[in-house]
């Protein structure tokens, strides 16, 4: 009963309540015909599970067909199969079993692969990675792929490794008994006899299913109780997976020895034979050990319909092949001992080359196949037609190692229903050339390339087949006679076809001509078309006489009129035909000839062996230029097994250069190899002869050669082609060469061309290498029957009255319109001299030749002298050219005065490095800060504007001048990345937490700009922007929008300016210094009375404002202020606006808003009282930044930093301490009364605790801050100065005190013994007075020693920083020692900043004063929070961030991301897994499943994971596709090389060359630094600009 309306879901939920595998399989046990009662179970549940949904839940819906697969189709069988429980009785099979002898492990999508390219049997022979590492493979050359899913690992199989089939954990333990007992013996009988009975049921009824052929019914015993009707179409979908399903983990799981048992190839062999059909299928499964794991998926039956009808099923069906059955075909015909005897017993070759023949059915009138009318579906169907070349190339892939006389004549067979598939293809869409009219459609060519491509290995299969044994079998299959004529005509009709199209005359065939002539010379394609051609021509020269070969040649190129006429010249140019034309082929004619003799390094053509050819090919490519290892791989042709042979041959003709740490690995040529070069080697293209040539031509100019380059000495030829040497000296070739020389005696008009006569040169210096090559192997004997130098000296005969070909020579050697080809002329008459000579030596009489009197001896010295003279041409040119370049040079640095100027002062800054500067006298204490700072300020700054050119001096009041800069998000420092993104209206940025989460970086390519330049500049860039906008919607690689541009000079990507401003003053001396107390006492009153004026101010607007003043009373005291007095002098009389003029003023505007906007992620809002603060936030953290750049790299804190970014911080710090004059003085005021308050806690004010401050962030804000309050000390006696100081001081001791909280004992070392020094003691005492107050929190540590370390350690940094920050804000030189990175760093450190090199002595010396403030910043409940764990603990000194640890072998990635499965789609493969270099996340990337949405966009993980991991900045490695992602924003990507190589020095981008890749470490270094010099977002902008393509990727939905 079918309810139409009726939910299919809770139809199939109803069945899993109920149903239990356990009482099914019971059942089964008990009946009496297992068949049928399995046949009823499957004709109820296959179509109640297969044959619902395709509905609108499609995916929903295919889950649950797997779920009710499993459960009441497999269930029930694995409970049979075993006899009871699954898991129990598998675990109790494998005890009995032993060590599984096959793997069998399944692969999951993007699992790496391997295959050893010395010893699988095939490209198809994988390992898993567990057995590849304990394999002997991996000390082979292997190569490694990612599985696309599905396959199996084939280690134990005899038959798929050469050496080597199993690793060490499937070794069989005792060998001996694995070959001499039958592995099924080892079953208990019992599962025997129920596996070998619920097999054979369940292969019936796959053979009964896929072959049934009725449309209305279905097989008898398989008729649905409900009746459903079942889609044909979809029959074999459903057969399919209703078996595929039968991967039950049992059969999968590592294969439990049952079956491995029951595959043994033995029992296969006796078996086999014997049984009947159905038991064959059955068999047929079992002995096939890649099919164990599927097993009993139903086979493609081999029966030969069976075979034929699956697969016109499949070419008629719509589904991808992996869900066909016909998948299954590699996993069966790989076996090549199954192959083989499904060839013997099943004619399986034959078959499955009928059944593609038939597939293709159009036809022309000679049976011949035609592509030409196809149209988009047929061409599908001709995709699916294709994979039968597939299956008949597995199921050659190995040679028989014996024949038998059956399958003997089965290949007999297969091979002539080979050849009548080649007879079909012979001429099939042939080409007419288009004369008038152009042609109206391009006609279809690929279809045809497609077919010929793909069975150029098969062809070379069954050669191999053949070799092996048939060969005479063969020759009677093909019978006939064969007349050279034949051989000849139509490998001679295409050359000349190409000839044509070179020539210009096929110009209207269009492009598909074009493409198929690019093809038939590619690599891809020639080795079964140009290459073969080229045999079949010598092979039929080689039968034919000589002249008669050449009259052919000439009349099929249609020339044999232009040499045969009496007069050349005159019935040349009657000829009435296109003089190129006619030129170019008479060119492409003598190139063919060269080829014809010349090309002799296949073996049987030439005594060559295998390999010649390759090292041949190799050779000449390095001879175009050194080439990358990828690239020569690119240039070789592959054999079936994917393999050049490159590896084997080019250690002996190249070297290998290493790459830096950028570029590639490189093969040069060895020097003596390239005196192998041919000019004219066949496989070069055009461009490629003219590249090498002139590469060759230059190094023998070099090395001071002359610079002919002749053929080089050609291999001998094999006795069956001996004969086609007569061609170099028969008497047509001889006139032909006449002819070309005749003409080459008159400067050309349009006759004759260059590259005609260095052909028919290089011809004759083929020939007479030839004749000396011949003398030399005969002794020099006289009946050499090559008699080529005496055949030139005849004059020439009947048509052409001109002189012999030598005498033309000789004519032409001096001949001043032939210059280029003098050296080469020169040389063939040297060779003609030299067989004279020998001749003349053997047998002692002349041999007629009446010229060449000269001895050689002299030729040799005149050849001397020559050489002599050019190489001294060459080195006068040379020093000319020299000369010419200085002059050039000094003339450009002239011109480019300012570049040079930076440059310089490059090399300077890095040469401080090693001498410090003489102008600062080294014996005076270097001071950078308190009243006893020494400044700057007397020095002038002079820049000059790289827009206008114009120097200017730095001064408050001047023009502004602005420095091009980066202003960024960062958590390069940070020290925790869990914190989540801050909501940037709630933010108080006024206290940096010391994990430093985020911070603000800027930097700067230092290049300087008059402000109303740069603004002039900026503007000319949006207007361009706008213009393009309008025309193309495209993206550039800055964002205009967002204050993007590039700096003019050096396009670094840069978005906003900061001021250059003059140095400080000098401290004025003359002003008292208070004390500390005094100091702080003053400071804290006029923060008291500020305050209080503040509140009253803001009272009337703040009903809120009773309790402490957070950053929200903040902005309204602030606001309430602006109010109350907007502009105008301030009310205590100091107005610090006037210190810089209004252009200035601007400028520290617009750096300021920048801060403020990239900081917050906020629109920019002058008003905001933060503003100030994200500037002093940007320059705490650049340097900060820097500093530990420095530290790691091991540089000199002072003069090592490059010109730019000294100048970046200079400036940056100037700006910092002056932006506070154009904010409200209040909100200054305010915000220094606030960072005071974590210094001297105050009940009042609510401030974080000490362990919730970066003390340097806190340092730089409250120097900064401070000025402020410098103008209310209206008793003058004060300076600046001493308020910085006894700042320094304070952050200094809280600094400590924050280093010792955070102190643990985790590091156990020896204790220090001898004296305790002061510092050791007073750390303890301070370290006693914090454990006082905090008691257990602290750990018990009594040693001085390490404390003081620990402190020392932890406190440098800080103290570093604030060296740097101090020395720009104050303009100070730095003393001698901080220039190097001698001893003595800490001394210097201390004193630079007037502190006591024992800093304990600043606790020891106000004790009074301090002891009290300590107490209270101890007591601060944040402090026991964050000490009992409720916070982030930041230990000091901060371990500097790196890049996450990457494995050395890249396999190890691949494993771990195969294994990596999407975290929001319950357990999916990821499709893109990509890895975070910054924090070693992996994401599921460029995938909808994850993609989320930020900001209201929807983006995908790797943008999403940026913007919490990295503000915005991303690094990844997309370990599918061995590449790094860098990312920025939502916008803005690119791909950087992987830090991973192979043994070539190459990356391997996609692995699609599949070599081993090992970890570069300099090369992840690189990406490291660059990194943490926040250069990530420039190299996009780089690669941007350079490369347009990566404007337009969509990279927020990676
Ligand atoms: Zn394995
Ligand atoms: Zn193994
Ligand atoms: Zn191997
Ligand atoms: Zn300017
Ligand atoms: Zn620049
Ligand atoms: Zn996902
Ligand atoms: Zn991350």
């Amino acid at each position: 009963m079918a309810e139409p309306s009726r939910d299919p879901p809770s139809a199939l939920s109803a069945d899993f309540m109920s149903f239990s595998p356990g009482d099914t399989a019971s059942r089964w046990l008990a009946c009496a015909d297992l068949q049928q009662e399995v046949y009823r179970h499957l004709a109820e549940y296959v179509p109640r599970i297969l044959c619902q949904g395709g509905g609108m839940a499609e995916q929903r819906e295919e889950q649950r067909e797997e779920l009710a697969l499993q459960l009441l189709l497999l269930a029930p069988l694995e409970w049979l199969l075993l006899g009871g429980e699954p898991a129990a009785g598998l675990a109790l099979l494998q005890q009995g079993g032993g060590a599984a002898a096959l793997c069998g492990h399944v692969f999951k999508v993007g699992e790496p692969t391997y295959s050893c390219r010395e010893c699988a049997a095939d490209p198809t022979c994988v390992l898993c990675m567990q057995c590849f590492l304990a394999s002997a493979h991996r000390h082979h050359r292997y190569r490694m792929t990612t599985s696309g899913g599905g396959g199996f690992c084939d280690c134990g199989d005899a038959e798929a490794w050469k050496t080597g089939p199993s690793c060490q954990n499937h070794t069989p333990a005792d060998q001996n008994r694995e070959s001499e007992e039958d592995p099924v013996s080892l079953l208990p009988p019992a599962v025997e006899e129920r596996s070998s009975s619920i097999f054979s049921i369940i292969l019936q009824y796959a053979v009964d299913l896929l072959t049934w052929e009725q449309e209305d019914q279905l097989p008898a015993g398989l008729e649905p109780l409900t009746p459903v009707a079942v889609p044909t179409a979809r029959r074999a979908e459903i057969t399919s997976k209703a078996f595929s399903a039968f991967r039950c983990p049992v059969l999968r799981l590592d294969v439990c020895s049952v079956i491995k048992a029951l595959m043994s190839y033995r029992r296969l062999q006796t078996d086999f034979m014997e049984d009947d059909h159905d038991r064959l299928v059955s068999l047929f499964f079992f002995c096939c050990p890649n099919a164990v794991s599927l097993c009993p998926l139903p086979t493609p039956d081999p029966r030969p319909q069976n075979y034929e009808r699956l697969q016109s099923d499949f070419v008629r069906d719509d589904h991808d092949r992996q869900f066909s059955i016909t998948d299954l075909s590699v996993q069966i015909f790989t076996v090549p001992s199954l192959a083989r005897m499904l060839m013997v017993e099943e004619n399986l070759m034959m078959t499955i080359i009928r059944t593609f023949v038939d597939q293709l059915r159009h036809r022309d009138a000679q049976g011949r196949f035609q592509f030409d009318r196809y149209t988009a579906q047929q061409a599908f169907k001709f995709g699916r037609v294709q994979s039968l070349i597939g299956d008949l190339k597995y199921v050659l892939i190995s040679p028989p190692p014996q024949w038998s006389q059956q399958l003997r004549t089965k290949f007999l067979d297969g091979f002539e229903a080979f050849l009548d598939l080649l007879r079909c293809m012979q001429g099939m869409d042939p080409v007419v050339r288009q004369v008038g009219q152009h042609i109206e459609m391009e006609p279809e060519w690929e279809a045809a390339f497609t077919l010929q491509m793909k069975l150029t290995h098969i062809i070379t299969m069954m050669q191999e087949w053949c070799s092996t044994d048939v060969s005479r079998s063969v020759a009677s299959v093909l019978q006939g006679e064969l007349s050279p004529h034949l051989l000849i005509e139509l490998p001679l009709r295409c050359l000349v076809l190409c000839a044509q199209v070179h020539a210009g005359m096929w110009r209207r065939n269009g492009f598909s001509l074009i493409n198929q002539i690019y093809y038939y010379h590619n690599v891809k394609c020639r080795v079964e078309m140009f290459d073969k051609d080229l045999a079949m021509l010598q092979v039929g020269a080689s039968m034919m006489d000589p002249n008669h070969f050449l009259m052919i040649v000439l009349s099929r190129f249609e020339l044999f009129h232009t040499f045969s006429a009496s007069d050349l010249r005159r019935r040349y140019r009657e000829a009435n035909k296109d003089l190129a034309q006619q030129n170019t082929l008479i060119e492409e004619m003598l190139h063919l000839i060269i080829m014809v003799v010349g090309e002799r390094y296949v073996p049987g053509v030439g005594q060559v062996e295998p390999l010649d050819e390759v090292r041949r090919e190799i050779l000449h490519q390095l001879c175009i230029r050194p080439m990358a290892h990828s690239e020569l791989v690119k240039a070789l042709p592959e054999n079936g097994n994917k393999e050049t042979g490159l590896e084997r041959v080019i250690d002996s003709v190249a070297s290998f250069r290493k790459p830096g740490v950028t570029g590639r690995g490189l093969y040069e040529l060895r020097p003596e190899w390239s005196k192998r070069f041919d000019l004219y080697f066949h496989h070069y293209s055009r461009a490629d002869q003219s590249k090498a040539e002139e590469a060759q031509r230059k190094l023998r100019r070099q090395n001071g050669e002359d610079t002919a380059l002749p053929p080089p000495r050609p291999p001998p030829l094999c006795p069956l082609f001996a004969s086609l040497a007569n061609l170099l000296q028969c008497d047509a070739l001889l006139a032909l060469e006449g002819a070309v020389l005749q003409w080459a005696v008159e400067p050309s008009g349009g006759g004759w061309t260059e590259s005609m006569l260095q052909r028919v040169l290089h011809l004759v210096a083929m020939a007479l290498l030839e004749e000396q090559q011949q003398l030399d192997s005969s002794g020099g004997d006289e009946d050499v029957s090559f008699t080529f130098s005496s055949r030139i000296t005849r004059p020439g005969e009947a048509p052409s009255t001109s002189g012999s070909v030598l005498a033309l020579l000789e004519s032409l050697q001096n001949a001043p319109h032939l210059e280029v080809h003098k050296d080469m002329i020169t040389w063939i008459l040297k060779v003609v001299g030299n067989i004279k000579t020998t001749r003349e030596r053997t047998t002692g009489c002349s041999v007629g030749v009446s010229h060449g009197r000269r001895p050689e001896e002299t030729v040799r010295d005149k050849d001397k002298a020559e050489r002599k003279r050019k190489a001294e041409m060459a080195r006068l040119r040379r020093e000319k050219v020299m000369a010419q370049m200085s002059e050039m040079q000094k003339h450009f640095i002239n011109e480019n005065k300012e570049l040079f100027q930076q440059s310089m002062e490059d090399l300077e800054a890095a040469a401080a490095e090693h001498s410090p500067p003489s102008s600062e006298p080294t014996c005076a204490a270097q001071i950078c800060v308190g009243p006893r700072r020494v400044g700057g300020a007397e020095r002038r700054q002079l820049v000059t504007c790289i827009l206008c050119q114009e120097e200017q001096e730095v001064r408050g009041h001047g023009r502004a001048m602005v420095l091009a800069a980066f202003i960024q998000r960062s958590t390069v420092l940070s020290k925790n990345r869990s914190r989540g993104v801050p909501d940037p209206e709630r933010l108080d940025p006024l206290f940096m937490h010391p994990d430093l989460s985020v911070g603000v970086h800027t930097a700067s390519c230092g290049h300087i700009m008059h402000a109303t330049c740069w603004q002039r500049y900026f503007e000319a860039v949006q207007q361009k922007e706008q213009r393009r906008q309008q025309r193309l919607r495209g993206h550039t690689s800055y964002d205009v929008e967002s204050g993007e541009f590039l700096c003019p000079l050096c396009e670094c990507l840069s978005n906003t300016v900061i001021p250059l401003l003059p140095h400080a003053c000098s401290p004025d001396r003359s002003v008292e210094h208070p004390c500390l107390e005094t100091w702080l006492k003053r400071t804290n009153q006029q923060a008291a009375a500020l305050d209080s004026t503040h509140r009253k101010q803001s009272h009337g607007q703040s009903p809120a404002g009773g309790g402490a003043i957070s950053w929200r009373s903040g902005v309204q005291v602030a606001a309430a202020a602006q109010q109350a007095e907007p502009a105008g002098p301030d009310r205590v009389g100091f107005d610090p606006q006037n210190s810089f003029s209004s252009g200035v003023a601007e400028m520290i505007n617009t750096f300021g808003m920048s801060a403020y906007k990239v900081g917050l992620k906020v629109n920019p809002n002058e008003q905001d009282p933060r503003v100030p603060v994200l500037s002093w936030s940007t320059c705490a953290y650049t340097m900060q930044s820097i500093e530990r750049l420095l530290m790691d790299e091991k540089k000199p804190l002072f003069g090592s930093l490059p010109c730019r970014q000294d100048e970046c911080l200079s400036s940056l710090t100037r700006f910092s301490s002056a932006c506070w004059t154009t904010a409200p003085i209040r909100t200054v005021q305010n915000h220094f009364i606030r960072l005071l308050s974590v210094l001297v806690p105050d009940s009042q004010l609510e401030a974080p605790c000490i362990l919730d401050v970066d003390m340097f962030h806190l340092l730089v804000y409250s120097v900064l801050s401070y000025s402020s309050l410098h103008g209310l000390d209206q008793s003058g006696r004060s300076s600046v100065d001493s308020g910085h100081l006894h700042l320094l001081q304070l952050v200094t001791v809280a600094h400590l005190v924050q280093v010792l909280l955070t102190f643990t004992t985790g590091e156990l070392s020896m204790d220090q013994d001898g004296e305790e020094s002061e510092e050791e003691r007073l750390t303890c005492q301070l370290y006693g007075r914090l454990r006082d107050h905090l008691g257990r929190c602290l750990p018990d540590v009594s040693c001085g020693w390490r404390l003081w370390r620990c402190v020392r350690a932890g406190v440098l940094p800080f103290l570093r920083t604030a060296a740097l920050f101090f020395h720009y804000m104050n303009s100070a030189s730095p003393p001698a020692d901080l220039l190097g990175t001698g001893p003595g760093q800490w001394e210097a450190l201390c004193s630079y900043l007037s502190l006591p090199s024992n800093l304990l002595l600043l606790y020891q010396n106000h004790r009074t004063l301090l002891e009290p403030l300590i107490h209270r910043w101890c007591c601060h409940p944040g402090v026991g929070q964050v000490l009992h764990g409720g916070g982030v603990l930041v230990q000091f000194p901060r371990e500097s961030n790196r890049l996450i640890d990457l494995p050395e072998d890249y396999s190890i990635l691949i494993n771990q991301a195969s294994s990596f499965t999407c975290p929001r789609s319950g357990g999916d493969k990821s499709r893109a897994p990509t890895l975070c270099l910054v924090c070693g996340c992996m994401l599921c990337s460029q995938s909808y499943c994850c993609q989320t949405e930020v900001e209201g966009e929807d983006v995908g993980a790797c943008t999403a994971h940026t913007f919490t991991c990295g503000a915005g900045i991303g690094l990844f490695l997309r370990v599918r596709e061995s590449q790094v992602l860098f990312v920025a924003g939502k916008t803005k990507g690119c791909f950087y090389p992987p830090p991973y190589l192979d043994d070539y020095g190459e990356t391997d981008p996609g692995l699609k060359r599949g070599n081993p890749l090992h970890l570069c470490s300099e090369r992840y270094q690189k990406i490291e630094r660059l990194w943490r010099q926040h250069g990530i977002a420039e190299v996009i902008g780089h690669a941007q600009e350079a490369n347009q393509t990566l404007v337009a990727i969509d990279w927020q939905h990676l």
